[in-house]
């Protein structure tokens, strides 16, 4: 039975046959067993999957838009960029 893993640091998916657990391969933090069967992700299509990993990693955070931050006018502010 092959079970699907995603990491919850960077979003990654693996798809492990015998393991239990796994560790992710791009950033080593330990994956979550996702609850999707492997028969039914490979159904899905590119977005589901990136739906269903955003939906176990902490990557996506709602945007805020249009948030006034309170910015000055009238001066150019110069940054020393590094
Ligand atoms: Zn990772």
């Amino acid at each position: 039975m092959i079970r699907v893993f995603i990491c919850p640091e960077c979003g990654k998916t693996r798809l492990v046959s015998k393991l239990l657990r796994a560790d992710c391969r791009r950033c080593g933090a330990a994956m979550r067993l996702c609850d999707i069967p492997y028969s039914k992700w490979v159904e899905l299509s590119e977005e589901e999957r990136e739906a269903v990993s955003g939906r176990l990693t902490h990557l996506k955070e709602e945007e805020q838009t249009g948030r006034d931050t309170g910015r000055s006018e009238g001066g150019a502010s110069y940054r020393p960029g590094g």
